[in-house]
């Protein structure tokens, strides 16, 4: 089927800018480096969702629902540009939100995400660090039936086979600019997890025909053979609905380790040092969980000379929800 083809809805502010990150090309032998500004996505703040949305919410739509139940850690991006995009799209949406940081702050607890999530009238159902979202979804799922609502679940972090195809086309986005400017995207960085992102991105290159390496920096969990085994189940999906005789191997999907820190959404130095200098030296803001760590691997892959020409950060967004980490930054 051809891309085109697939039923999407329109979100998005795309395609993104493409900007060259200067001040990563210290060395003039080293890769020239580039920003993929996902970040400016348009809806909501921005961020790597608002593209799987497209996708999920067009096939919900087709099959008739009226409402929206999806998953995330209390102060998900994921859960804000649903709320969002459901809001535009004027479907109902309904929230789990696992307390899974274990975050003990006023902000983090109230604020940014969970301001917004609120302004755009989801109904957001907290989940202890303790408990499972699946007793909650039972309830929730049977409230909306009651109350007449058709709900259509989307996994966390939007990574369905649906919601992945919403990457694919950012590779084919990236793909037709470098072409434009005669250049080739030799390598992909961004913060990988739930693996939608890596999954599209890697069966959209293959698509594309390109060689283009995508590595995914897990920011997640420690088991990333884990992640890595779904970003290879999702990106074969993908590849399923566009082109069955392209096959993935394990060769394709790689997720590097050593950014992780403590767990998911726990700060780093490294994370709080790369974000620190990107504010300083180009302007660009990034988000404590996701890119700010995605770029401390970037800054370290550029350091050990693993990266080949021209390199590809994928900005996904995030940082609406940095100042609930305003803590981690600031001198008392
Ligand atoms: C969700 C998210 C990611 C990871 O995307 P996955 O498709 O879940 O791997 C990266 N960055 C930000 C800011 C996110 O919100």
């Amino acid at each position: 089927m051809h891309f085109n083809d697939l039923p999407r809805v329109t979100l998005g502010h795309l395609p993104t800018p493409l900007e060259p990150l200067a001040s990563l090309q210290s060395t003039p032998t080293g890769p020239r480096v580039w920003v993929k500004r996902d970040d400016c996505t348009g809806l909501a703040f921005g961020g790597n969702k608002t593209r799987k949305l497209e996708y999920l919410l067009a096939d919900a739509e087709q099959q008739g629902a009226t409402a929206i139940v999806t998953f995330g850690a209390l102060q998900s991006n994921h859960a804000r540009q649903t709320a969002a995009a459901c809001a535009r799209r004027g479907l109902a949406c309904a929230l789990i939100l696992r307390d899974a940081v274990g975050r003990r702050v006023d902000d983090y607890e109230r604020n940014a995400n969970l301001l917004y999530d609120d302004l755009f009238g989801a109904a957001v159902h907290r989940v202890p660090a303790d408990s499972t979202p699946e007793a909650v979804l039972k309830t929730v799922l049977a409230e909306l039936a009651q109350a007449g609502h058709r709900p259509y679940v989307v996994p966390t972090g939007g990574s369905s086979e649906v919601g992945a195809l919403g990457y694919a086309r950012c590779a084919l986005e990236i793909a037709a600019e470098f072409k434009a400017r005669g250049l080739y995207p030799g390598t992909v960085v961004h913060a990988t997890s739930t693996g939608g992102t890596q999954g599209g991105l890697v069966a959209g290159f293959r698509y594309a025909g390109l060689a283009t390496r995508v590595l995914g920096i897990n920011v997640y969990k420690t088991d990333s053979a884990a992640i890595a085994a779904e970003v290879k189940t999702l990106g074969q999906a993908v590849l399923d609905r566009l082109d069955p005789t392209l096959r993935l191997t394990d060769e394709d999907v790689e997720v590097v380790d050593g950014f992780l820190g403590d767990g998911y959404g726990k700060p780093t130095a490294a994370m709080v040092q790369a974000l620190r200098r990107l504010a300083s030296e180009e302007g660009l803001l990034f988000d404590p969980v996701y890119s700010g760590k995605a770029l401390a691997g970037l800054l370290a892959l550029l350091e050990a000379n693993r990266l080949s020409d021209d390199v590809v950060f994928i900005h996904t967004g995030g940082a609406a929800a940095l100042p609930v980490y305003a803590s981690e930054f600031l001198t008392p």
